[in-house]
């Protein structure tokens, strides 16, 4: 008899969260079943994917993109369809088990509340999801008896450190940061930075916007205030310590005191696959970290007074409401912005500082209040940069 595998759903499946979870799905076929593929505007990436794991469905987000892919899956037994009303719809089918939301950025938050609301247990790549909207999406959650599984490194290290410790308090958590590429630069070091400079992240390959992300310590910002609603913390609970090599992924110290670390290479397929096995843990292939090869592991205070983007995101933190929606936002536009070479590295923090001070202060968002300081927000970013 076969057993129960799960069936996942994919949203952003060409992306590099999306495209290594097909990898750790293919190297274990009697765990886990391809339902949902899903993409933005990579058709011919879909398409191969929807040929090679043949799922039940595809979606296109650009729905100009329809008949292209239609047309290439015609002779498939795989239904295809188009539309942001789409990417909502999908996830709510009866035969997914689980939704893997990696989409980049704020457009993956409402495929994510239409999951939970279908009662689907939630993968969680799309770290913005949380950073915008996530009181109403634990409270969401816990209405719907739906379990958030963290994919980004930091909070699974996080997650695996408290297996077997759920009813043990946290006293804090130490999330570990690489530091990015310009690790130890001062402000005048950074005027001239290029994006190709900005790019290179020294230890994970990842998508563009993280990478940037990475480089500003926007990335570890966003991470603190999706810790706080992953772990139910306080923001004095929550501390960030630079860690170049990116071996220990992070930390739980508990109320006696006890540090737990998660460690190993840094490779995102671990995380991934913790998320979409958990409890278990399956076997893997991926290269082993080797303590001969790292005869030293170093620790620094984050700077960030250089660095300003951590220090608004732990404000935004504090203040909460629709602060952080704001913060989210207005960075989406400065990182698109300097990635076409129209704002410099040093503006990025100052144009998130220019909307932080004039979207209205909303306290208890509803649901559309986050839609609505989402798009005012980019409307005034985008004024700001012309
Ligand atoms: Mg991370």
């Amino acid at each position: 008899m076969e057993r129960d595998r799960r069936h996942i759903a994919i949203m952003g499946s060409t992306g590099s969260i999306g495209t290594q979870a097909l990898e750790v799905i293919e190297n274990h076929p009697d765990d886990f079943v391809v339902e949902v593929l899903t993409a933005y505007n990579n058709a011919d990436l879909l398409i191969k994917q929807a040929i090679e794991h043949r799922p039940n469905a595809v979606v296109i987000g650009n729905d100009q993109r329809y008949d292209y892919v239609n047309d290439a899956l015609s002779s498939e037994d795989i239904k295809v369809y188009a539309g942001s009303e789409a990417l909502d719809s999908v996830v709510e089918m009866d035969t997914i088990d689980m939704v893997l939301a990696a989409m980049v950025g704020f457009s993956g938050l409402s495929s994510t509340v239409h999951s939970i609301n279908a009662g689907k247990d939630i993968a969680l790549a799309n770290k913005e999801t949380l950073v915008v909207a996530g009181e109403y999406i634990t409270k969401l959650a816990s209405e719907k008896a739906v379990n958030i599984y963290p994919v980004d490194s930091e909070h699974s290290a996080i997650f695996q450190c408290m297996v077997g410790e759920f009813h043990n308090r946290i006293e804090r958590i130490i999330l570990t940061a690489s530091g990015g590429p310009f690790r130890g630069k001062k402000a005048e070091d950074l005027v001239n930075i290029t994006k190709a400079q900005a790019l290179k992240h020294p230890n994970w390959d990842m998508g563009a916007k993280i990478t940037i992300d990475s480089a500003t310590l926007m990335n570890k910002g966003l991470e603190v205030i999706e810790a706080k609603w992953l772990f139910n913390l306080d923001s004095d609970q929550i501390d960030v310590v630079v860690h170049p090599q990116s071996i220990i992924h992070s930390m739980v110290e508990f109320e006696d005191g006890s540090i737990k670390a998660q460690m190993g290479l840094p490779d995102m397929r671990i995380p991934i696959q913790f998320a979409l096995s958990y409890p278990n843990r399956l076997k893997s292939a991926f290269p082993r970290f080797s303590f001969a090869d790292y005869p030293m592991l170093n620790f620094e205070k984050p700077d960030m007074e250089t660095f300003r983007n951590l220090a608004l995101a732990y404000d935004a933190l504090r203040k909460g409401g629709n602060v952080p929606c704001v913060l989210n936002a207005a960075n989406e536009i400065a990182v698109d912005a300097f990635l076409h070479d129209k704002i410099g590295f040093l503006q990025i923090p100052d144009l998130i500082e220019g909307c932080l001070s004039k979207v209205p202060f909303i306290k208890s968002p509803r649901l559309e209040d986050y839609f609505e300081t989402d798009k005012e927000t980019r409307i005034l970013a985008k004024e700001i940069i012309k």
